[in-house]
């Protein structure tokens, strides 16, 4: 390993994103290590979700140790003080229709994951798209559908414990003009009259604007259209599904106007890093941040059958990404304020610390926005421009 990463939190996170951590003990690896990996907080409260089970993490240079009455990372070289962040305790507990909460939600950080549908079409048709990590159910075998109710019983559970207080619905492709938003209009619209917290709402793009409208309007705070690959031809290679149904150029167009619709920085888009050469993937943060979007970056966990991580690929290779769009959502303007906290990407707000030291430290206004106050004021503004906003629209839905 030529750099060392271990004193700087941010590089370490996406060094260890990157390569995996192994876990020696047994016991703590069967305790911490689930499917999407370990959640675990580095110093200046950097939360990462690391790789821990893949075929990669053995080669990986970090290893999780016990240290004194905790954990800590080393690399050989140095180490650095780990916590293993808690598992919640509502995984434990069951819908009244005895489903386990931790079927239907997952924590990460301050949000929490919850597809009420494991299905995607595009597997019906065998054009999924290549990376899919297949937490959708890649053989549509799974015909589950979770009611409302036991969505709804979930956030409860969700919100009362206090963890992950940022609700993110998805779902897959489905045939339709809509994206997808028909299919969970009835949970965001239940969601968002029982509790006062925030939705992001992630589907695939609508062929028609007055969908992402109709989204604005049943009361989602955030929504996510995700392009996940820049290059053109990469992108047909690798999402023939998308390619084909929606194509590109209108997942551009859908992010443009929803960025017009949805206030400052809540509109954002998945690059995957890794998957297309770095020079590529910073176009693509150039053309999102131009529009108003927010880029986050994933990095693309190689599993087996499914190994198409451009090589080489280490942490130097793709700092200089991180570093560019960092500097390009500063420089657009583009505030940063729902994209944090989050331990599966490295969001801009973090990349800070790579650019600006001095700028390690939260602004008087993301500590604001990070208070219990900021978040109810935050919910307020945005619950407030909606409903002018929906009112504005001729035989708009007004969505609370
Ligand atoms: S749209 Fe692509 S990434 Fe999303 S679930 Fe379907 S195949 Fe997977």
């Amino acid at each position: 390993m030529k750099e060392n990463y271990i004193d700087n939190p941010a590089a370490l996170k996406i060094d260890l994103m990157l390569r995996g951590l192994r876990i020696d003990d047994p016991l703590v690896r069967a305790w911490a290590c689930g499917m999407d990996g370990v959640d675990i907080m580095l110093p200046r409260n950097t939360l990462v979700n690391i790789p821990c089970r893949e075929e990669f993490t053995k080669g990986s240079p970090y290893v999780l140790r016990k240290k004194g009455g905790g954990y800590a990372i080393t690399d050989g070289r140095g180490e650095v003080a780990a916590e293993l962040v808690k598992r919640p305790a509502f995984y434990d507990r069951k819908t009244s229709t005895g489903v386990p909460f931790s079927r239907i939600a997952t924590v990460h950080g301050s949000l929490t994951s919850i597809a009420p549908s494991s299905r995607c079409d595009f597997f019906n048709a065998s054009v999924e798209c290549k990376y899919c990590a297949g937490n959708l159910d890649v053989k549509g075998a799974d015909k589950t559908i979770y009611s409302v109710e036991e969505v709804v019983e979930t956030v409860e559970a969700v919100l009362e414990e206090g963890v992950g207080g940022l609700i993110y619905l998805s779902t897959g492709f489905s045939e339709g003009t809509d994206g997808g938003i028909v299919f969970l209009k009835p949970y965001l619209h239940a969601i968002k009259r029982k509790f006062r917290c925030l939705v992001a709402v992630e589907t695939l793009p609508p062929r028609e604007n007055r969908w992402i409208d109709e989204t604005y309007a049943l009361g989602a705070d955030s929504v996510l259209y995700n392009l996940e690959i820049f290059d053109k031809e990469l992108y047909e290679i690798i999402c023939p599904g998308r390619a084909a149904s929606i194509g590109r150029k209108r997942c551009m167009d859908a992010l443009a106007y929803a960025a017009r619709i949805f206030p400052n920085g809540t509109v954002a888009s998945h690059l995957i890093v890794g998957l297309e050469p770095p020079g590529s993937t910073m176009q693509g943060i150039d053309y999102l941040t131009g529009i108003g979007a927010v880029p986050i970056l994933p990095i693309y966990r190689p599993r087996p059958g499914k190994a198409l991580r451009i090589d080489p690929l280490t942490t130097e290779i793709i700092l200089p990404v991180y570093k560019h769009l960092y500097r390009a959502v500063t420089e657009k303007k583009i505030s940063l304020t729902w994209v944090r906290d989050l331990s599966m990407v490295t969001t801009p707000a973090e990349i800070r610390a790579l650019v600006d030291d001095a700028g390690t430290r939260p602004s008087i206004v993301e500590s604001f926005y990070k208070s219990r106050l900021g978040r109810k004021t935050a919910w307020g503004l945005s619950s407030l421009r909606r409903k002018l906003r929906v009112k504005a629209s001729e035989g708009g839905e007004e969505g609370e």
